[in-house]
């Protein structure tokens, strides 16, 4: 999380919208929200009595590392201890170590966390520029909790393939008022990011919903698994790899397809509903 700003800037949105996959937010073991919501809420709460010292805020995040002797999804990437609740109503997630944070005086602690300040303060994930600004603002508008939209905003690939798709199926580009002035698409859209949790057909040795998308070739991700050889391409490939999928048979490759078939059903008629009856 940084300073800087851009036309859109996805890493604080609104009071409860905020991303720290990049500080390896998801990258903990048997992940849900509920168990980050506590984990994180206890850490905000410990931390806020920590003396604002060089050992004060060292023995927190000794006392914090738990997470790190546990079997992370990606070893190779970290889960900072310093990645808590903010806001007034600690209704998102951020950086305790932010100047901005209530009892850091506006001091910038970040120069003592794993990645160091600099990192810190000016890394921009690959959806920062990868995603298109219609995309963005569809996203930010559509998602309103950080736990589903951390998931989703670094998959950029997943998101450009989705957008494509329902383009293709309309034969024109999408505006972001096709759908943020129309409920049944952003109740579709929001299913669509749901996948990311909910996706039936991930493979066993996924990363669950974690993503690692550095791209620094540590953990490319992998093809679609097909358990057999009869297990035909998709014209989903892109959106299945993305998701982290795995087959073990034809039928279920066609289940799949009907439930993305589906959802992109009812995203293009809604908008094109939309457009014909002059409605949302
Ligand atoms: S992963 Fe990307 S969007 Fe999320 S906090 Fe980091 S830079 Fe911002
Ligand atoms: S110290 Fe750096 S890596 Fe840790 S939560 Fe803050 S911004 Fe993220």
């Amino acid at each position: 999380m940084h300073d800087e700003t851009h036309d859109i800037y996805l890493c604080q949105v609104s009071e409860t919208v905020s991303c720290g996959a990049c500080c390896g937010l998801y990258n903990l073991p048997n992940l849900s929200r509920e168990k980050l919501e506590i984990l994180l809420s206890k850490r905000t709460e410990a931390f806020a009595s920590v003396l604002r010292t060089e050992d004060g805020i060292y023995e927190f995040q000794r006392r914090n590392k738990g997470p790190h002797r546990l079997s992370r999804p990606f070893p190779g990437f970290h889960h900072c201890p310093f990645l808590g609740l903010i806001g007034g109503e600690k209704s998102r997630v951020g950086c305790l170590l932010h100047p901005a944070v209530p009892g850091n005086n506006g001091v910038d602690y970040r120069s003592l966390s794993w990645y160091g300040e600099q990192a810190c303060r000016t890394y921009f994930c690959p959806a920062t520029t990868k995603l298109s600004p219609v995309y963005q603002s569809i996203l930010i508008q559509a998602i309103d909790n950080w736990y589903a939209f951390g998931l989703i905003v670094t998959e950029h690939a997943l998101v450009t393939a989705y957008f494509k798709e329902v383009e293709f199926r309309l034969g024109r580009h999408i505006a972001a008022s096709d759908y943020t002035q129309n409920i049944g698409v952003m109740d579709a859209f929001r299913e669509f990011a749901e996948l990311k949790t909910k996706w039936p057909y991930r493979r066993d040795d996924s990363p669950e919903p974690c993503n690692f998308f550095f791209e620094n070739g540590l953990y490319p991700r992998p093809a679609v698994f097909r358990r057999t050889m009869d297990i035909r391409p998709s014209s989903y490939e892109e959106i299945l790899r993305e998701l982290d999928s795995g087959f073990s048979s034809a039928r279920e490759l066609t289940a799949a397809e009907r439930l993305l078939d589906d959802l992109f059903l009812k995203t293009v008629r809604a908008i094109v509903y939309s457009s014909t009856s002059g409605g949302g």
